[in-house]
């Protein structure tokens, strides 16, 4: 078996024109642009880039971007001061604090501090605890986890009843998206560092999400046929055949998982460009949200 290749560019692409022609609807009713506020703490070459590439794809769609950027050695006060700021600040929409932040900074203090219909990334524990919950819906979901679910969907997979294995659980990933395919009825196995044989869960897995930052760490040994494959890491190696000398792979070893598997993300190119894309589609729905109370 071959599998099909899941490109997010293609699926990325088309939702970015949908979210643009509905923040240049929302500027009609309402005469000013969505914005989205990012606070990025530190100069860590990999946060900064983020941070340019959500800024710059929210305003090719019409989204303006507002920016605190604060110094690495910044106190906790001056980040809780800077996510203040853009709670009341009327033409913000959405918040991103930008993760990780500094070791001197409470993490859980400032997201916590983000106003619940600015969190579109998700991160508020009372959205994260919605989503936890049977019965409860969050306002808003983060980014990643629910771009892994739109690859899902649109790879045809079938996620009720499945058996789902999720390899990771971090906050911003792993857990998150465990909730959302519990959610969407899946039957879902969690592993991390601390799990015993992983390839005895991922054999028998129709859906697995990798999220754990390890290079080709899960082999196509590892995988049931057809099986549809969503591969999130992003791991920077080694290459000297490439100019820069380096390039990114994912954590599902791609040549020998796309010989057993239905579907495969490709790494880069697969969830990374929908993470955005959910962001800004997640302030589209707080600017909607947002600009309507205020005109109740
Ligand atoms: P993280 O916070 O470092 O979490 C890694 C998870 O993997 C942890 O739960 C850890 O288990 C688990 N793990 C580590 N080593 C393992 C091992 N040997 N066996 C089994 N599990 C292991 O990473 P993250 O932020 O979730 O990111 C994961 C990957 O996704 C990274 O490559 C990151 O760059 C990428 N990523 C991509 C996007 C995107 O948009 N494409 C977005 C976010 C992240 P413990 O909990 O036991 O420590």
């Amino acid at each position: 078996m071959t599998a099909i290749i899941i490109d997010g560019v293609p699926i990325a692409e088309r939702l970015r024109a949908e979210i643009a022609a509905d923040a240049a609807r929302f500027k009609d009713a309402y005469g000013y642009s969505p914005g989205l506020g990012v606070v990025l703490v530190g100069d860590d070459p990999a946060s900064a880039q983020y941070v340019r590439m959500k800024r710059r794809a929210c305003e090719q769609a019409g989204i303006a971007s507002i920016a605190q950027l604060l110094p690495a050695t910044s106190a906790q006060d001056d980040v809780e001061a800077a996510v203040e700021a853009l709670n009341a600040d009327p033409t913000v929409h959405g918040i991103l604090v930008q993760l990780p932040l500094p070791p001197q900074i409470n993490e859980e203090r400032v997201l916590r501090l983000v106003s619940l219909e600015k969190d579109v990334d998700g991160f508020h524990p009372i959205n994260l605890g919605a989503l936890a919950m049977k019965g409860r819906e969050p306002t808003f979901t983060p980014a990643t986890p629910t771009g892994c679910m739109v690859l899902l969907r649109e790879a045809g997979a079938t996620i009720e009843g499945a058996n789902a294995v999720v390899v990771g659980r971090s906050n911003i990933v792993g857990l998150p998206v465990a909730l959302m395919l519990m959610k969407a009825n899946a039957t879902v196995t969690v592993c991390h560092s601390r799990t015993r044989e992983i390839a005895s869960y991922t054999r028998n897995a129709d859906i697995v999400i990798a999220a754990i930052g390890k290079p080709h760490f899960i082999r196509g040994d590892w995988l049931k046929p057809g099986a549809v494959v969503i591969d999130v890491g992003t791991n920077r190696v080694d290459d000297p055949t490439a100019e820069r000398g380096y390039r990114f792979v994912g954590d599902v070893d791609f040549e020998s998982a796309k010989a057993v598997v239905g579907a495969l993300t490709k790494v880069p190119g697969g969830v990374g460009p929908l993470t955005i894309t959910m962001l800004m589609s997640n302030t589209m729905k707080a600017a909607w949200l947002i600009a309507q109370k205020l005109t109740m």
